[in-house]
């Protein structure tokens, strides 16, 4: 039996409530620091879906910081999805992907077992402005193969505003990215006092983020930086900008993923054990994650693991 499937049988009737979800500022550190607004994991909600990490940012004007500039580092058991705003980011991963990351345009990097890569916005960008997130990869599927898809979705028309698909499918559009489990991601725009209705898979949980706007989500308010949660069993979005001008959001949703996880650092395993051994493993810099090329300097070295187990977490119900 699938976990999907047990996921289905014990999904409780629709919670009409929105959960809001407040964001924490989040220094990343480095050389070249960023605060980052980061709205899951919570203490509150650890997943919605696979999406396990939503860290939300600027904008920033970065001409005087010199903007993102993130060493080669590891990733395990986990997909990053970035998608941005305004800025550029220069991608090089251990698979041998040297890409941009552009505003309206995904870029999903799946480390499944294990991929290094490095993040350093690009000289000519002055404003960074965007979201990182993170999937968690289903048992069957953590230890794949390395990965890279690009994507950069044609806005829809909604009645209302516009929605650019980057993750499954909504309001007519279907991301061409695979995924390994039912997922939504998409930016929407709102235009001034605008309600937008958008049809939706009654199997998902979905979480709205606020970039830009005041929202009504399901009739309840949600401010900038906020992310609204829903609960399963609804046919139908509603969503309603109250103010006058554009609104801007991420809608995310996926099946709820009945697995527990352990989240450490930029690693995502089942177990403490699962965890240390990716540890060992970067620190010993083995094959498992590879070489990233042509950034200039050093990889980032693992923090040390706390003192007492990690602990797995699952699904709040
Ligand atoms: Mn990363």
């Amino acid at each position: 039996m699938s976990t999907a499937e047990t996921g289905l049988a014990e999904t409780p009737a629709a919670d009409p409530r929105v959960e809001v979800l407040p964001a924490r500022d989040v220094p990343l550190g480095g050389p070249r620091a960023m605060t980052v607004r980061r709205t899951l994991p919570q203490r509150s909600r650890t997943m919605i879906g696979a999406w396990c990490f939503v860290d939300h940012y600027g904008p920033d004007d970065v001409t005087s910081t010199g903007g993102m500039d993130v060493a080669p580092h590891p990733h395990t058991g986990l997909q990053t999805v970035s998608w941005l705003f305004t800025g550029e980011i220069e991608h090089r991963d251990s698979l041998g992907v040297h890409a941009l990351v552009r505003p309206g345009e995904v870029n999903l990097m799946t480390s499944g077992h294990g991929i290094a890569h490095s993040e350093v916005s690009t000289p000519a960008t002055t404003v960074l402005h965007g979201v990182q997130l993170w999937v968690a990869l289903p048992e069957e599927h953590r230890h794949t193969a390395r990965d890279f898809h690009h994507h950069a979705p044609a806005p829809v028309a909604l009645d209302g505003g516009e929605a650019r698909v980057f993750l499954g499918t909504l309001a007519g559009d279907t991301s061409p990215v695979p995924t390994f489990t039912p997922l939504l991601g998409a930016e929407l725009l709102l235009r001034p006092n605008a309600t937008v209705t958008l049809d939706v898979d009654p199997a998902f949980e979905h979480g709205l983020l606020v970039d830009r706007g005041d929202i009504l989500l399901a009739g309840t308010p949600l401010r900038p930086a906020e992310l609204g949660y829903l609960a399963p069993g609804r046919t139908t979005l509603t969503l309603t900008n109250t103010t006058g001008t554009d609104a801007r959001l991420v809608l995310l949703g996926g099946t709820p993923f009945e697995e527990q996880i352990v989240m450490w650092w930029n690693f995502i395993g089942r177990t403490h054990e699962d965890i240390a051994q990716a540890r060992t493993e970067w620190q010993a810099a083995t094959d498992r994650f590879g070489a990233v090329q042509g950034y200039p300097g050093d990889r980032l070295p693992a923090p040390e693991l706390p003192g007492t187990p990690l602990k797995p977490r699952g699904r709040t119900r």
